[in-house]
């Protein structure tokens, strides 16, 4: 049985306010159990602020901060799953474990009860994080991705992290001599470049050319920098793969679906202006993006948001190609 142990958070690393890398160490006398690229980890914290569920007139819930009668927020433990960033490898030589959190925020700016307080997390001062002892989860290359030449890789936010586990390791593996004839895609898509987590090391590991990687970053919100950097696209990750598959974007076809007049075509219009078009990073060819996707010998794995992950299961079905993703 999983038992739970004291870490601490040893680095800690802001790609933007609300999205950091952080990486624990285990409980001292303690080693994190062995794992495979893709698989994920319990972790907790003590003193979050807790919600509780309450029923909206019209019948719909929503979580709300749970009081009690002094008027003072109640706090308690909170657990959820993280994906593990770093590679096996790094984990055997350096003992830690890394991570790509995002802050999570609900429609009114509330923060999520975990991810708050792992945001306050302070390297040297408050940085203590609980964890258990059980690294889980058949998200990996081995039980999934088995036979198959071309394998894509759909990350949309930290949805990045199991990839980048792999990735790393795949290269290392490489540089040690055992090699396979995979092609390995990945489209990473967030909403600005600073975001793009692992970015420099994606890059790095597309350039040395241990493995038959191509490294397709794309940014859906971009600010004034993100123009100056040509290894990066626009579009948001399930948009680019439309278009690397010659199908028209989820907006267009939202419009489409909207048919003649009324508040639905209005709406739907108003969200196709918005869209970011996709546009591939200048090293990527659309000609050559298309024999790594080809249908027979493809599988498409996704991890992040789940909406996004639906608009790809539903390219992968018109594209007819396999496909897996990991719930969040
Ligand atoms: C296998 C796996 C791997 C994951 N890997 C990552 C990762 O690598 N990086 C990452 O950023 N995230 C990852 N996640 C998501 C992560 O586990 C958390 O769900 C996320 O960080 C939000 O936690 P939170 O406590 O801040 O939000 P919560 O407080 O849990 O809020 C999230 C939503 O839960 C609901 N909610 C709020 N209060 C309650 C309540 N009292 N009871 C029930 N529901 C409530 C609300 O709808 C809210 O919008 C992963 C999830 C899984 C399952």
């Amino acid at each position: 049985m999983a038992e739970r142990r004291v870490g601490s958070a040893v680095f800690r690393f802001n790609l933007a306010p609300h999205l950091a890398i952080f990486r624990l160490v285990p409980q001292k006398g303690d080693a994190f159990p062995h794992y495979t690229a893709g698989q994920y980890i319990a972790l907790r914290r003590e003193n979050c602020r807790l919600t509780k569920k309450i029923a909206r007139p019209d019948g719909t819930f929503e979580y709300a901060a749970d009081m009690d009668e002094n008027g003072n927020v109640r706090r308690g433990p909170v657990t959820h799953s993280y994906s593990i960033s770093s590679a096996p490898f790094e984990t055997e030589h350096e003992g830690w474990l890394e991570f790509y959190v995002i802050l999570e925020l609900d429609e009114l700016g509330q923060p999520g009860r975990l991810t708050e307080s792992l945001f306050l997390v302070d390297p040297g001062e408050d940085d203590k994080i609980i964890y258990y002892t059980k690294i889980a989860g058949e998200f990996t290359l081995g039980k999934l991705a088995k036979g198959f030449h071309n394998v894509v890789f759909v990350g949309t936010g930290t949805g990045l992290a199991p990839f980048a586990s792999m990735l790393k390791q795949l290269n290392h593996d490489a540089l040690l001599g055992r090699t396979t004839d995979t092609r390995y895609t990945l489209f990473h898509a967030n909403r600005t470049a600073r975001e793009l987590g692992y970015h420099a090391t994606l890059h790095a590991i597309q350039e040395g050319g241990k493995i038959d990687f191509l490294y397709v970053p794309t940014v859906s919100r971009p600010v004034a920098s993100d123009n100056h950097d040509p290894h990066v696209g626009r579009g948001r990750a399930s948009n680019v793969l439309r278009y690397a598959y010659d199908l028209p974007m989820r907006e267009e076809e939202l419009l489409r679906e909207a048919g003649g007049n009324g508040e639905a075509r209005t709406r739907a219009q108003a969200a196709l202006d918005r869209i970011v078009r996709p546009q591939l990073p200048s090293h990527v060819s659309k000609e050559g993006l298309r024999k790594r996707l080809d249908p027979g010998s493809t599988i498409i794995l996704t991890c992040g948001n789940p909406k996004a992950m639906e608009d790809i299961k539903r390219v992968a079905a018109l594209a007819g190609v396999r496909f897996e993703k990991e719930e969040w």
